[in-house]
């Protein structure tokens, strides 16, 4: 197959001559455009409500609407929408002109006033509720989330102008992934707040932050056209190995080819107008792997920003013929993508309260934000796993180097040294160099770790902040975060109820922190784990110390229904017991039809493509034997050996085919939402995989001119 050449892309606009900072934001409404547009007044109430999470009063809205309309204009903007993350996972949009009738018969205006910025009513019955939502109450809103500032996308005839908010339904119920986010930054605001006290620090908010490196696969688009399963299931679900895959490993931040690289400062730009702070590129492990990471924001605008990538990511693709592919696993076989989310927890100041600190106090406060930390993970490693499960991430969780479906913390030779020295009550112990004894009951001080990081590790401290690796590169991170955020807030409650009791007791401050801090050390000791974590070693030594592994999906969905759960997210407000019952509803619906689309597609190539071409060529062959026959040539057994082999794979795909179709059918047969999940995981999957090796199979033996789609080794080789 002929490789397509690359794009023209002197048409696109060019803003690499002037510097970032000159042009960063100017697609959006931000607090510059805000303070330099809206009245002293306005904008010291839009500041307030922001700060307070407040909703802006009708009068606050009518301005902050009106300046907002002037600018949009400037701009050249025709439409607005709210602009929302329902649970479907994408972003959804509903365009209106800034068009009403003008008095003068026939003639419009442009308007847009306070209500329609600050509430939207959009049609909800076809986003997915999770049977929150009886059918009769279609009515949801859309409220503007003051801290995400609104922006402008860019069409091929004008402009419209983006307003970033949460969606709720006829009673207040969330219907998206943004509102359990906010309400989770507010408690772990308030837990982080009540134990700063007890370290003599006051302050206003503590805001959870964190960066999403994201990586994806970029394919040639003509190639990627040609494959269905790419189009329809995110992809590939056939495909032998290519004669040299990664083995090389020659990628991983190799130079970046010029065709990639014009690819990758375009998205840039794009990110750049819109204020998402792209910082780093690079290429991964596997070949056409790449990765794009910002700058740390406060959480709610980090996971709005990372929408708005991933949606970058894939219309600047097409623009220089790339298929983005944002699945975790789109090559079997070959590295899959993550999205690891760096998280960490900062006062409204900007201390970072993961920081290990300088002066002996700090360091007592660092020791007890990690336990903190130590104590979510360990209590809801389990959730963690869960909430980032579905059919893509199955196929990356475990396989090869992937973090597995175990959570477990690396905190990194150092400071693993010092907790367990608390432990032991040892704190004089000076084996590694670089502990000092500062005086508080010896308390070392922590240095920078200067051992490797661990890679293999699905939930590792670096330095200042915790990477959750096991985050699969398509999922939004909203949920993560958001459960993050609930583990640590009630993980902080408790160790701040210890303190409380202890410091009641007479205890001294240090005393009583490090009492608190040594039981969590000890509490969680099972979850800390500094070795290899792609090894089957640690697959056992796991299972004897008695951490969860849900292996798969399926596995994984029964997680959300223990109570542990149910008090994390319910106790202190985060979700419903009803909003939490809709997202496992929805996660089930989720996987069954991502399973069910790919047995469909995966249909279609075997019947309609690859059994005909595979037909056809033995066709072909058998008639080329007879010809040599006919022409008096002996024909060598071994040619007739490898027809027939061939011809009986063919009927071993037909075959598979069939019993992959009755196990769909026989899925969707079945009535009960977990049962069904359970067979779409189990014979459905196993059927589809079955197939799939003989489809393999029958693709290393094929005429290569007839093989009806492009290969692994065609998708993978470098863009030039
Ligand atoms: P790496 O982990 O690859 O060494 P960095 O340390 O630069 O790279 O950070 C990777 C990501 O972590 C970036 O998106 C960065 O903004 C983010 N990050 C850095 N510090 C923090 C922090 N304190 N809280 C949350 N995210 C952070
Ligand atoms: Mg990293």
């Amino acid at each position: 197959m002929a490789k397509t050449q690359a794009p023209d892309t002197s048409s696109i606009t060019r803003l690499d001559q002037t510097k970032i900072s000159q042009y960063f934001g100017c697609n959006t409404f931000s607090e510059r455009t805000m303070r330099e547009r809206l009245q002293k007044d306005v904008y010291k109430a839009y500041r307030q409500a922001h700060k307070r999470g407040e909703a802006l009063s009708p009068d606050v809205a009518k301005s902050v609407a009106l300046a907002m309309k002037e600018w949009a204009l400037e701009q050249g903007c025709t439409h607005f929408t709210h602009w929302f993350l329902p649970m479907t996972g994408a972003t959804a949009e509903k365009h209106d002109a800034f068009i009403t009738w003008d008095d003068e018969p026939g003639q419009v205006i442009e308007r847009f006033s306070g209500g329609q910025l600050i509430q939207g009513e959009p049609d909800a019955s076809s986003f997915p509720s999770g049977g929150l939502r009886a059918t009769f109450e279609a009515r949801g809103y859309t409220a503007w989330d003051p801290a995400s500032p609104a922006f402008l996308m860019e069409g091929p005839l004008g402009k419209t102008l983006c307003i970033p908010t949460a969606f709720i339904g006829y009673h207040g119920e969330a219907l998206d992934h943004k509102v359990p986010l906010l309400r989770s930054m507010d408690v772990v605001s308030k837990s982080a707040q009540t134990a700063l006290k007890f370290f003599g620090v006051n302050t206003n908010s503590v805001v959870a932050q964190c960066g999403p490196e994201q990586e994806y696969f970029a394919v040639d688009l003509e190639l990627a056209q040609q494959r269905p399963d790419l189009l329809f299931a995110n992809r590939t679900l056939q495909g032998a190995k290519p004669p040299k895959g990664q083995e090389l490993e020659d990628h991983y931040f190799g130079s970046i080819k010029e065709r990639v690289l014009g690819y990758m400062q375009d998205v840039e730009l794009e990110c750049f107008k819109l204020g998402i702070p792209a910082k780093t590129r690079h290429n991964e492990v596997a070949p056409n792997q790449f990765e794009i990471a910002p700058i740390y924001e406060a959480a709610n605008l980090a996971s709005d920003h990372n929408q708005l990538l991933m949606e970058i990511l894939k219309s600047v693709g097409e623009r220089h013929s790339l298929a983005i592919l944002l699945h975790e696993k789109p090559f079997a076989g070959v590295n899959g993508s993550g999205k690891h989310v760096n998280w960490s927890i900062a006062t409204d100041e900007g201390q970072n309260l993961l920081e290990p600190g300088q002066t002996p106090e700090e360091t007592l406060q660092f020791l007890y934000f990690l336990s903190a930390t130590l104590k979510a993970i360990h209590t809801h490693g389990g959730l963690m796993r869960a909430c980032i499960a579905s059919a893509g991430n199955d196929h990356r969780l475990g396989a090869n180097a992937a973090p597995p479906a175990i959570m477990s913390a690396f905190l990194g030779g150092q400071l693993n040294h010092i907790l367990d020295a608390i432990e032991k009550g040892d704190l004089a112990d000076t084996s590694t160099q670089k502990i000092l004894d500062l005086g508080i009951g010896n308390l070392p001080r922590i240095e920078k770790d200067a051992t490797d990081r661990n890679r293999t590790s699905p939930f590792a401290f670096t330095g200042n902040k915790f990477e959750f690796r096991a985050v699969g590169s398509s999922q939004p991170i909203a949920l993560p975060l958001t459960v993050i955020n609930a583990a640590v807030a009630e993980a902080l409650d408790g160790l701040n109820a210890k303190l409380e009791a202890e410091l009641k007791a007479g205890k001294d401050l240090k005393v009583a922190v490090m009492i608190v801090v040594k039981q969590a050390i000890i509490e969680t000791k099972a979850i800390r784990f500094e070795g290899n974590g792609y090894s089957e070693e640690w697959k056992i030594e796991a299972e004897r110390r008695g951490l969860p592994h849900a292996k798969d999906t399926v596995a994984a969905l029964h997680i959300w229904e223990e109570p542990a759960v149910k008090a994390v997210f319910c106790k202190p407000g985060i979700l419903s017991e009803g909003e939490l019952e809709s997202r496992l509803h929805i996660r089930h619906e989720q996987y069954q039809k991502a399973i069910a689309i790919e047995t469909q597609v995966l249909r279609q190539m075997a019947e309609t493509q690859i059994l005909p071409s595979v037909v056809a060529d033995l066709g072909s062959r058998a008639e080329s034997l007879s010809k040599l026959a006919s022409a008096g040539v002996g024909v060598p057994e071994s040619l007739k050996t490898a027809l027939q082999t061939q011809a009986t794979l063919a009927g071993e795909a037909q075959n598979r085919l069939s019993a992959m179709k009755a196990a769909l059918i026989a899925a969707e047969a079945v009535e009960d939402l977990h049962a069904r999940t359970e067979v779409f995981g189990t014979s459905v999957n196993e059927s589809k995989h079955a197939l799939r090796e003989v489809l393999d199979l029958l693709e290393e033996a094929c005429d290569a001119d007839l093989w009806p789609l492009p290969k692994y080794w065609e998708l993978l080789s470098p863009l030039v």
